[in-house]
């Protein structure tokens, strides 16, 4: 069974070997069938296309891995990039292996990879969260558990919710963070931008072309923490102002006071349990 990743946006970014493999297999099995024919005729492929998506995808990897066992080679693609990486297609190569089928593996386009490679950010290493939660207090939460996370950090974003998202980002890791976004990449309209959460929350505010198409944000790592955020001075100024108010304002004066991020001083707080 053939993994074969297809363009994101860019019809040269095809491999040959990727043509090679879907004109040579007995079947070619497609997220969108739609998507798919219009790709095969492009580069006059002709093969037959069975269907795999998030809905039938239990149901039909039991008859795909039939169909394997049976002697036939199959391709699975997805709408664009890498399939499997947040997309169709888990089920059957875990299953695969369960019936010691082999997995044969194309590399090719990947929207998180090719993001990362062009964020300006650390590479070496870094980690793959994939969507982020769609509800307000789920994707807060979601990048509250990223706020330690010392690797560059690779997300996917619908163009709807970018500018929420950047504001929830700027709330919880403060305006000084690095972060990249990647738009349309390898399309017409590709737009990649580099900054502070500051600077790119306020150059998509003013700009709506961010209002449209495919995004991956790339974040940079957390850093060392200064080790002086918490000097005695700095515990003695929250310390008292925490016995005269709450403890989000006793934050954000010792904050103000001290010149530090109020999340940053938040987040280390919290988590060394101060409070
Ligand atoms: N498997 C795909 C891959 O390897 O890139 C990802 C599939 S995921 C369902 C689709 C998401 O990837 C989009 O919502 C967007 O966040 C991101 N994406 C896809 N194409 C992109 C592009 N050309 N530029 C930026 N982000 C893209």
């Amino acid at each position: 069974m053939y993994i074969v990743p297809t363009p994101i946006g860019n019809l040269e970014d095809i491999t040959h070997r990727s043509i090679h493999v879907l004109k040579q297999v007995d079947y070619i099995i497609a997220e969108s069938i739609k998507h798919t024919s219009i790709l095969l005729k492009h580069f006059s492929i002709v093969n037959k296309l069975l269907p795999l998506n998030i809905i039938n995808e239990k149901q039909k990897t039991k008859k795909y891995i039939h169909m394997l066992n049976q002697g036939n080679n199959l391709a699975i693609v997805s709408k664009a990039g890498t399939p499997i990486i947040n997309d169709p297609g888990y089920l059957l190569v875990k299953n695969a292996y369960k019936n010691n089928i082999r997995v044969v593996p194309l590399p090719g386009a990947c929207a998180a990879i090719t993001a990362l490679s062009a964020s300006g950010l650390q590479a070496n290493q870094f980690c793959y969260e994939g969507f982020l939660p769609k509800k307000k207090i789920l994707c807060e939460k979601k990048i509250y558990s990223l706020f330690r996370e010392k690797r560059t950090i690779i997300t996917y974003e619908s163009s709807k919710r970018l500018l929420n998202t950047i504001k929830i980002i700027k709330k919880v890791m403060g305006k000084e963070r690095k972060i990249t976004i990647a738009k349309e990449v390898t399309k017409r309209w590709e737009n990649i931008q580099s900054g502070t959460i500051e600077q790119i929350f306020n150059i998509i505010k003013h700009d709506e072309t961010w209002r449209k198409g495919e995004i991956t944000i790339v974040i940079d790592g957390a850093k060392r923490e200064k080790k002086n955020i918490l000097s005695l001075k700095t515990l003695k100024i929250f310390n008292l102002l925490k016995k005269e108010t709450t403890l989000t304002t006793a934050i954000k004066i010792t904050a103000k006071i001290c010149g530090f991020s109020k999340n940053i001083l938040y987040n280390t707080i919290v988590t060394k349990n101060i409070s």
